[in-house]
């Protein structure tokens, strides 16, 4: 360039370097580097920013439901903890001080199982061989398990960070932490005081392969499990006179029969079990055998074993003429329990079987029930490992000691019952069956001594606080609820090391248990002096752990402490303790909400609603209503793979949330130098976008259903975060210059620009109601058709003329930026709770006069919409501009197919409308109003409308022409012509709009004159120096 240039010729070489093209620091890609300095701004300093900026009067509390601290991070936990981020991000957008600290699930099983392991790979520690501490094995097996969870605790949470989400990490609680476990216990002693807690000798689930108790949230139905089921008949010895006087009827060769699918049970059998309004009948078989069933079984028996026609001795018999009437003996402890009774049982059936139903109250719940009333005593001849105890045949204890009933115990059982001439028929048979939700192995039902917490008393207050909870979606209301219906009681201890003592004290001699609300107290002080661990390591005969008054004169003590452990939903279900302070007795929901995925309904939802009902039970005998710690629950599903598959290691189609980021899930991409993208092994370039790339899967997830995760959804997550992107960077450059003091009032601004101003307020408010529901894919969906569709293709196509073209200090320039800032810090405002990190990004690329002006984004509340802007005149208008405007985009679809047309400027537009020049139609008249604006409107040369009919002449005589049809919002027809523009185009915006004769080679158009003409005039006014760089930079 000339020193000192003679500016017509500058001019003249270089005109786009006298227009103000967009400039934006804004990388299409976020480098490693810099993404590690966002998310640290985005979540730990904006998390604390809030902690001191927002009021303590105005809280948002989301209480973290505790992921288990085994295992590596996986799709489901992203599912979780971004939904939770994005729901506090909302609430931060509302003005709120968000509370949310992290916990972990640490005791239980599959922790304990892990460290079992481990101890036995290295059994030959000398250290640990000379132990001779009381419960060696349980401190062995505690410490390693503490060590696990500790170690899986920090590596999830690195992970939980890495995903953008905020909360108080460092203040992060885990059920195995003193200060958890203290509450917990306090909670426990309060229940302790309240009654809730006894010990029972009863039917409770066990699980023979854990060896330990199980809750019925511990458990998973199979429906695909296979029993073998047996007609036994157990020789009638007592009937009534009655019976016995009828004709035929010898009771030396009479039978009840029942059918089991249990039959392992069958040695532990106390009782038969009728229903007194069935009816039943005596049969007689070919050889004399005379049989006791149901007579509505007849027919059933018929098909399955008695094969000849029935003969009748005694029809009609009432269920209730059996009861006290009959005894029978059992085939195993005739020698024992000698004659059984019959009972009544409301569970008994026409449905199945014979109508006779053996009871083992060992081994039933339900049998257990029915024999407790009437004093029947439980009988389990089972041990903890799930075998056959001596007791179970002592005629011949051998037979059967040691046999697991689930498998050789039965096959013995049956034979043993053959032999004897007992079995009717055998027959497999499939059935739902409960199985270890851990091991995946069958559980039995076996009566065992267990601490159970009483859920029937409290039960009704806690249906009654769920009135008061919004369940989201609404579905989860009934299932909690039957949840709750359908319990009466929880075992709550575990035959296990790594968990929470159950603070009870036991007699040594008589092994009576101690614990009472006193017990526990002072069991908890010695805890806060010496530590949890203390409990097993310290001496059994240790008088410490006694309260004083169960201590002999010389300070000797008869009772030494218990081996359980609390159930770990008793841990997590006391989570809500961490809420407040440990003495507190505030009612009320601590946490605005809690989210978990559905299977917590009967986990912790559950734990969490009962200990809390039953602990301000505890303190409240009468006067408010009691509540559920949430106010809200929502409930999400699970993650499938994208054929709807579960995921899982053997079908290897596990995703991991870090793939999800690192975009190695989609193909490789091959394109030059950016350190953003993630180079694997094989040189392969991946397109990872970070932790918004998860981010926004989730958000745009209908996560009530169980939503799918693969290729073709990541894909589109990629392109609609690169729109996004790519949005922003527009953003950015046409607001590069921008100044508040040149914002344009909105009486002045353009239709146009009104028509941005109503879009963005209607999408502003649909987002806002979609994030007040927890519809978060509604608002990512709005946001991302609004950016593809209102903005990208339509306002900003509109408005580029504008931007590059116009004098930059003009009306029509300032106020495309003033919407452009309004669409930006909207946009920015919508996208905070989703994308943190990119509109940290932005933030960081956003000019100082925008920054100087404005709060920051993530800091600033909601964006709020302008009333003026939801212009009702507008808005019933822009339907028909729309559908004239997709008309003529179509047409000029029709024109580039045949090549004719590049440009959208290189089309001049026609409007031809079915209503004539006298009776002009309410849609030509509307059209009319907004003439001065179609041809920017359209991003067209020129504009004119026309009444039928129209002289084709000018048609006809073009170049070339195309059209297409489109129907009015009135119902109208009328078409949409494109044609080439008549007039030449402007050498520097490219608008065919100059009407000069005038063959010079470059013209300009009459703005384009104008704005040079300032440009000339500023060049004058300045040495050569400054024109150069002013030019230059623009
Ligand atoms: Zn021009």
């Amino acid at each position: 360039m000339e020193r000192m240039p003679n500016p017509s010729r500058v001019l003249y070489t270089s005109w786009s370097s006298t227009l103000r093209l967009p400039k934006s620091t804004f990388p299409p890609r976020t480098s490693a580097l810099d993404r590690a300095v966002l998310l640290k701004k985005c979540t730990d300093d904006l998390y604390s920013w809030q902690l001191h900026e927002r009021p303590l009067n105005n809280p948002f509390v989301l209480h973290d439901g505790p992921p288990y601290a085994n295992g590596s991070l996986h799709i489901g936990h992203a599912l979780n903890k971004v939904l939770k981020d994005i729901i506090c991000r909302f609430q931060l957008t509302q003005g709120k001080r968000v509370s949310f600290v992290p916990g972990w699930d640490c005791h239980g099983l599959p922790i304990e199982l892990k460290a079992l392991q481990q101890q036995q790979r290295k059994p030959e520690n000398p250290a640990l061989a000379d132990d001779t501490r009381p419960d060696a094995d349980a401190v062995m097996v505690r410490n390693i398990a503490r060590e696990l969870a500790n170690r899986t605790v920090e590596e999830q949470k690195k992970g939980f960070r890495e995903w953008g989400v905020m909360g108080d990490w460092d203040g992060a609680w885990r059920t195995m932490d003193r200060d958890f476990e203290i509450r917990q216990l306090e909670v426990f002693r309060r229940m302790v005081g309240k009654g809730l807690i006894y010990r029972r000798y009863k039917p409770v689930y066990w699980s023979p392969s854990s060896g330990t108790a199980l809750a019925e949230a511990e458990l998973e139905y199979r429906s695909d499990h296979e029993s073998i089921a047996a007609f036994v008949k157990f020789p009638i010895t007592k009937i009534s006179d009655d019976l016995a006087s009828k004709p035929g009827v010898d009771l030396a060769n009479l039978y009840a029969v029942i059918w089991t699918t249990t039959p392992w049970t069958l040695p532990a059998n106390k009782a038969i079990a009728v229903q007194e309004n069935m009816t039943y009948a005596i049969i007689e078989l070919p050889g004399g055998c005379q049989l006791l069933v149901a007579e509505s079984r007849i027919p059933h028996l018929s098909k399955v074993f008695l094969r000849e026609p029935v003969k009748f001795l005694v029809q009609h018999i009432s269920g209730k003429e059996l009861i006290g009437t009959t005894n029978y003996m059992s085939a195993f402890q005739d020698q024992i329990f000698g004659p059984q009774p019959f009972i009544h049982a409301d569970f008994v059936s026409a449905d199945s079987g014979s109508g006779l139903v053996h009871c083992a109250p060992g081994h039933g719940m339900e049998d257990y029930e029915a024999c407790a009333k009437l004093g029947i005593e439980v009988f389990a001849p089972v041990d903890e490992s799930g075998c056959f105890t001596r007791a179970a045949l002592t005629r011949d204890p051998e037979l059967l000691e040691g046999k697991s009933v689930l498998s050789e115990g039965t096959e013995t059982v049956l034979d043993y019952l053959e032999a004897n001439g007992h079995i009717l028929h055998t027959h497999k048979y499939v059935h739902k069956y409960p199985y270890d939700w851990r091991s995946k192995l069958p559980v039995i039902i076996r009566a065992t001594e267990q601490w159970f917490t009483d859920v029937g008393c409290i039960k009704d207050a806690a249906l009654k606080a769920l009135e008061d909870v919004r369940f989201i979606p609404d579905s989860g209301r009934s299932r909690l609820e039957s949840f709750v219906k359908g319990r009466s009681e929880w075992c709550i201890s575990r035959q296990r090391a790594w968990g929470v003592p159950i603070p009870a004290l036991f007699h040594k001699a008589s092994g009576a248990a101690v614990l009472t609300e006193g017990s526990v107290a002072h069991i908890i002080s010695v805890i806060e002096k010496r530590g949890i661990d203390s409990w097993w390591t310290d001496a059994r005969e240790d008088p410490a752990w006694v309260p004083p008054h169960l201590l002999d004169q010389s300070g000797e003590t008869a009772y030494e402490r218990g081996k359980d452990t609390m159930d770990v939903w008793f841990d997590s279900g006391t989570s809500w303790a961490m809420l407040r302070g440990p003495q507190s007795q505030d009612t009320g929901p601590l946490s605005d909400v809690y989210i978990e995925g559905t299977d917590q309904h009967r986990g912790w939802f559950q734990s969490s609603l009962l200990t809390y009902i039953a602990h301000q039970s505890a303190f409240k005998m009468s006067g408010p209503v009691l509540t559920a710690p949430f106010k809200t629950l929502i409930t999400h599903g699970f993650t499938l793979d994208k054929d709807g598959r579960k995921m899982s290691k053997s079908l290897g189609n596990v995703i991991n949330p870090s793939e999800v980021m690192t975009g190695t899930l989609l193909p490789p991409i091959q394109r030059k130098g950016n350190r953003a993208r993630t180079t694997n092994n094989n040189g392969s370039v991946y397109d990872g976008l970070g932790p918004d790339a998860l981010r926004l899967w989730v958000a745009g997830s209908d996560y009530v259903r169980d939503i799918t995760i693969g290729t073709p959804v990541l894909k589109a997550v990629n392109a609609s975060l690169h729109k996004l992107r790519v949005t922003v960077k527009l953003l950015l450059g046409a607001l590069q210059d921008w100044d508040a003091k040149g914002i344009v009032d909105y009486e002045k601004l353009s239709q146009v620009d009104k028509m941005a101003l109503l879009q963005l307020s209607t999408v502003n408010r649909t987002v806002l109601e979609a994030y007040r529901s927890y519809d978060f894919y509604k608002a990512v969906n709005t946001i991302n058709r609004w950016v593809n569709m209102s903005l990208s293709a339509f306002y900003i196509e509109i408005v580029k003329d504008r931007l590059y073209a116009d004098e930059p200090q003009s009306l029509s320039r300032r106020a495309a930026q003033t919407v452009l800032f309004q669409i930006y810090m909207n946009l920015l405002g919508m996208l905070a709770p989703v994308t943190p990190l990119l509109v940290e990004e932005a933030w960081h690329h956003t000019s100082a006069a925008i920054k100087n002006d404005t709060q920051h984004p993530l800091k600033r509340p909601y964006p709020l919409v302008q009333g003026e802007w939801n212009d009702q005149a507008l808005a019933s208008d822009l339907p028909s501009l729309l559908k004239a405007n997709d008309a003529v985009k179509l047409a000029q679809e029709l024109a580039r197919n045949e090549k004719k047309l590049g440009s959208s400027l290189q089309s001049s537009v026609h409007l031809v409308f079915s209503s004539s020049d006298s009776d002009p139609s309410a849609t030509y008249r509307l059209f009319q109003r907004y003439l001065v604006e179609l041809e920017s409107l359209f991003v067209v040369s020129s504009v004119s409308l026309h009444h039928l009919p129209i002289d084709r002449g000018f048609i006809d005589q073009a170049e070339w022409h195309f059209s297409t049809e489109f129907e009015t919002v009135e119902g109208d027809k009328a078409r949409a012509y494109v044609l080439p523009p008549a007039a030449a185009k402007c050498v520097r915006c490219w608008r065919y709009n100059v009407l000069t004769t005038s063959d010079a080679e470059e013209t300009l158009c009459d703005r384009c004159t104008n704005v040079m003409a300032g440009i000339n005039e500023m060049a004058h006014a300045f040495s050569g120096d400054c024109y150069e760089q002013t030019v230059a930079r623009h």
